[in-house]
């Protein structure tokens, strides 16, 4: 089973996207903030994040940076309102493997999920 961290500071989207995971058999895991996200990431290992680009405390390049330190192979979507595209930018300079912007397009977001999935698998 595939396990997936979900990382948002508004709990509501942490719990939705939870749920809408665990439909499709991956074992998700959520964390409402750039800390607790850095322990869940060294705790639960995900092979995949969601990530929050916007938070309060630690923010998702952040913890984008230090997850991609800990683990290169770990693959980080990065989540975002309408941001400015620098920040866009510097999360793709910082490794991040793609980004959506919200409101989420469900099937986008599953889709690009699985996608991640099956490039880990195929690298040796
Ligand atoms: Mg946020």
């Amino acid at each position: 089973m595939t396990r997936l961290l979900v990382v948002d500071d508004e709990p509501e989207i942490c719990e939705f996207l939870k749920t809408f995971f665990e439909d499709r058999d991956f074992q998700v895991e959520t964390a409402g903030s750039g800390e607790a996200a850095l322990k869940s990431a060294e705790t639960f290992c995900p092979q995949v994040i969601l990530l929050d680009i916007k938070m309060g405390d630690v923010d998702g390049l952040e913890v984008l940076k230090k997850v991609k330190q800990a683990n290169p192979k770990v693959k980080v979507i990065m989540v975002t309102a309408l941001e400015t595209t620098d920040k866009i930018e510097a999360a793709m300079r910082l490794g991040a493997d793609n980004y959506i912007t919200k409101p989420l397009s469900l099937e986008y977001l599953e889709n690009d999920v699985r996608e991640k999935i099956s490039s880990l698998a195929a690298k040796p």
